[in-house]
């Protein structure tokens, strides 16, 4: 019998239990699943960066660490983890970042604020561009970037993406390298932050990515808070050179009650809300590399512990 232990927020077993139950069973694995085990016996782990457990090295013979969470960043780097680790893929998760940055981005788009602050009797018509009209930017083309920058090409917004390698995706102009990322900054009203965080990717955008870009351009960041420069951003946003930020991700969460994002009138602040690991989804995909791994077949959503991601 494989043993497979939960290792995340003890507050996740409830939700996470059954999904985890129903989806070993669908795929014919026979899963000892439990929140203790004798370290030695484990197989898999099945994480989260927030739990207790930090130190790997008594978990000798366990063949993956497989972590509940898209985000790696706080746990790639641990000295203990000599076992093979993979991110969370779901496609649960993606269909909710998916609605989530459309949903930011039409905000902006259709300039939907001023409308709903201005229900006075006026008829003032202000008529929106396009879509087509309207150049908008994703960093990151990973499976949170690149299906939300299809779902934005698909709306007709004229869609430019950035990532490491190269990539083509029907409908968006694909760029890489440091003059890829100038490109994008220069061209973008509305710029996506979905990197992940890495020591390439900290403050990216910093006081010269955003003074390259247009005047009033809008930034939407469910990506990480420390892709971005706080202090860079917040001087941008007081002399209008960005004209709205609207955050999910931030450098320490719960965002504190005193922090200047809070009351800033050109900033939306959302709590780490913008896509969540679906259990039951989330289930299959844990489920699918343990078969995979039990079969001798390569892992799944494997991290490059190198690059960071
Ligand atoms: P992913 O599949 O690993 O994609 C990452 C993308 O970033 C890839 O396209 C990668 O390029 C690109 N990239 C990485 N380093 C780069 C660099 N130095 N220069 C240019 N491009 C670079 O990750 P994902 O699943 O889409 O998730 C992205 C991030 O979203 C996660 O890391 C996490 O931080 C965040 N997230 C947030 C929430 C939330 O609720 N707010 C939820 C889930 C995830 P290549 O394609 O060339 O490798």
């Amino acid at each position: 019998m494989i043993k497979a232990l939960f290792a995340a927020h003890a507050s996740r077993w409830a939700e996470y239990e059954g999904p985890l139950r129903d989806a070993f069973a669908s795929t014919g694995l026979s899963v000892d699943l439990a929140r203790e085990f004798d370290p030695a016996s484990v197989d898999y782990i099945i994480y989260a960066p927030n739990s207790p457990l930090q130190d790997f090295r008594p978990y000798s013979r366990t063949k993956a660490v497989l972590n509940l969470w898209a985000g790696v960043e706080d746990i790639v780097g641990n000295p203990t983890l000599t076992q093979p680790l993979t991110r969370m893929v779901d496609p649960g998760m993606t269909e909710g970042m998916v609605e989530w940055v459309v949903g930011h981005v039409l905000r902006h788009h259709l300039n939907i604020d001023p409308t709903l602050a201005h229900q006075s009797g006026a008829w003032v018509r202000h008529i929106p561009p396009l879509a087509r009209q309207r150049n908008v930017g994703v960093l990151g083309l990973g499976e949170l970037g690149a299906a939300s920058a299809t779902a934005l090409a698909a709306l007709n917004f004229n869609v430019f993406g950035w990532s490491r390698g190269a990539k083509f995706i029907d409908s968006v102009t694909c760029l890489t390298g440091w003059q890829g990322l100038e490109d994008i900054l220069s061209k973008s009203e509305i710029l996506i932050l979905l990197l992940p965080l890495t020591r390439l990717t900290r403050n990216v955008i910093n006081a010269d990515a955003l003074a390259r870009m247009p005047r009033g351009a809008v930034i939407l960041n469910p990506g990480r808070g420390p892709l971005i420069d706080d202090d860079a951003l917040l001087n941008a946003l007081d002399s209008g050179q960005v004209g709205h930020a609207t955050l999910d991700v931030f450098r320490t969460e719960p965002l504190p009650a005193d922090h200047p994002y809070w009351t800033h009138p050109r900033v939306t602040v959302t709590p780490h809300i913008a896509s969540e690991t679906r259990a039951v989804t989330a289930s299959r995909t844990i489920a699918e590399n343990i078969r995979r791994s039990e079969a001798g077949e390569p892992l799944l959503h494997l991290v490059d512990r190198d690059a960071g991601y």
